[in-house]
């Protein structure tokens, strides 16, 4: 057995470099349309990718939809009635800041970069004069000061990475929604939007499912879909994207509830991310300060990525700023009775427009977080047998592949007995049969996707019906009955048991 002598899962020299290159060559992400040099912020799962991103998404439903009796899921569609981004603000300010420099003809966002100065100033050590510099951006992009921004950027001195000049444009905002246009004549088409979040197709069918569900307040409606935003720098591989699949939330309260409510999801969520295997102490909390205009309370959930803590989940308590403003543009009232007595006055609730607190986590971000932790490079053996292995530490219950099964030598009917073992398991798990090369070779390949166990079949096994299955993090080898197998891996891969640490 090889003892692990450099532990080193995620470690900071990890570089998102190497993350890029083993998603690709293990199949679990490529650029889009690469044939054609690949499209910017545009990235497609291979065959590891959709079974680890399925994975995720599943134990998402079931965290939200299975362990909360008052939590319901909808599936909206991409396209949304045009109003719907009047209302949600989205047409009016769903705008970031942009700036270009004359000289590289980069284009960056103005906030970015004022953001990683700050960031520059608290990792030198300088925390007040980078609170200070957060609250001056927030104070001029609130007050819409874009000329303001743009001479904050010059008096910090900041400088294009590329041209290493200060020869900025004026800052312009910029709409981050796609849009199309629906119907097929010139004249009666109308302009359209791809869904830059999938919240407000929960908001808009709040009404149906309350009543269609007969839901009580407080109750939950969670959606899992595409989203569409034209990222004006897309950087960091699947971190951000011009297209991407979101997890959302809306839990619909009563107002004056919503503090309570907002501290529990947020720890609802926190224990998520632990429970997929993401360590403690690569996640934190981080308070927004400056709240959206929609916003009375907002929280992210922040993940250590090799290019430092940034935003994975956000926790939202929006009140009734969404609902509201779907009322007054449609017409229809968004209110819900509650006949529960409220003890100050002895009297029902009654109508009101319920409060909203949202958790909003990014599949692929997700998916990034959970994969850059489990990339691990290690030093195994001793002196001359010292060699590096390179493996992926994913929880049993997310791999690709729960277990592939080995014929010892392609003879001797070795390959029909492991081909049996593969059908008893099949409907269970993904269980792939693999006979091509040395076994050293094929245990290697499994590591590189994650895969937890390796079952080889050899000689013995056809006296005893006994197996060995090796362990993909200690690469340790236990041999045990055929009959025992369907058992033993089921314990282990099960999302049963992740759902019960949540
Ligand atoms: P950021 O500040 O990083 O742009 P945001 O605050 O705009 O993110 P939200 O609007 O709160 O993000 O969206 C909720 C979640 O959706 C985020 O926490 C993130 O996981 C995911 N998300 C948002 N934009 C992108 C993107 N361009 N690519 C991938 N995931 C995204």
């Amino acid at each position: 057995m090889n003892t692990p002598q450099t532990p080193a899962a995620g470690s900071p020299a990890t570089s998102l470099q190497d993350i890029i290159a083993h998603a690709k060559e293990y199949g679990f992400v490529f650029p889009s349309s690469e044939i054609y040099d690949g499209l910017q912020a545009v990235y497609d799962y291979g065959q590891n990718g959709v079974e680890l991103k399925n994975n995720l998404k599943t134990l998402w439903w079931k965290a939200m939809t299975q362990l909360h009796d008052n939590v319901v899921g909808i599936d909206a569609s991409i396209f949304m009635h045009p109003l719907t981004w009047k209302a949600s603000g989205h047409v009016d300010s769903f705008n970031d800041p942009m700036i270009d420099n004359r000289d590289s003809k980069k284009r960056y966002r103005a906030d970015q970069l004022l953001e990683l100065k700050a960031e520059a100033y608290a990792n030198a050590g300088d925390e007040e004069k980078s609170t200070a510099l957060l609250q001056e951006m927030g104070r001029l992009l609130g007050d819409n000061d874009l000329e303001g921004v743009r001479n904050l950027i010059i008096a910090e001195g900041i400088k294009d990475p590329v041209s290493g000049t200060d020869n900025w444009t004026e800052v312009r905002q910029f709409n981050l929604m796609f849009s199309t246009q629906v119907g097929s004549l010139a004249e009666d088409a109308s302009l359209i939007y791809l869904r830059p979040e999938t919240a407000q197709g929960i908001f808009v069918n709040f009404l149906n499912v309350q009543k269609t569900g007969r839901m009580k307040i407080p109750f939950g409606i969670a959606q899992i879909g595409k989203a569409f935003r034209n990222e004006i720098v897309a950087r960091q591989f699947t971190f951000r994207m011009r297209e991407f699949e979101q997890m959302e939330m809306q839990f619909f309260v009563r107002p004056g509830t919503e503090m309570q409510w907002y501290e529990s999801w947020r720890d609802t969520r926190m224990k998520f991310h632990q429970a997929v295997g993401l360590p403690a102490d690569k996640l934190k909390f981080h308070i927004h300060e400056k709240l959206a205009h929609y916003a009375n309370a907002a929280v992210d959930i922040e993940y250590k990525f090799p290019f430092g803590f940034r935003e994975m989940e956000g926790i939202h308590s929006r009140t009734d700023f969404d609902l509201k403003a779907h009322q007054e543009l449609s017409r229809k009232k968004q209110q819900y009775f509650d006949n529960e007595v409220d003890p100050a006055t002895g009297k029902p609730y009654g109508n009101y427009i319920p409060y909203v607190v949202e958790t909003s986590v990014g599949a692929d971000r997700l998916f990034l977080a959970v994969f850059c932790n489990a990339f691990t490079k290690e030093t195994v053996g001793e002196g001359d047998q010292q060699k590096e292995r390179t493996y992926l530490k994913l929880h049993p219950a997310l791999a690709p592949i729960k277990a592939a099964v080995f014929p010892l030598v392609r003879k001797d009917g070795l390959p029909e007995k492991a081909e049996e073992i593969v059908k008893s398991l099949r409907s269970e798990f993904r269980v792939i049969y693999e006979e091509r090369d040395a076994i050293g070779k094929r245990y290697t390949r499994q590591d590189l996707i994650g895969t937890p166990f390796c079952i080889a079949v050899d000689y013995q096994t056809l006296e005893d019906n006994t197996v060995t299955v090796r362990y993909r993090d200690t690469t340790e080898q236990i041999r045990i009955p055929i009959s025992e197998l369907k058992a033993m891996i089921g314990q282990e891969v099960s999302m049963e048991r992740v759902l019960e640490k949540m």
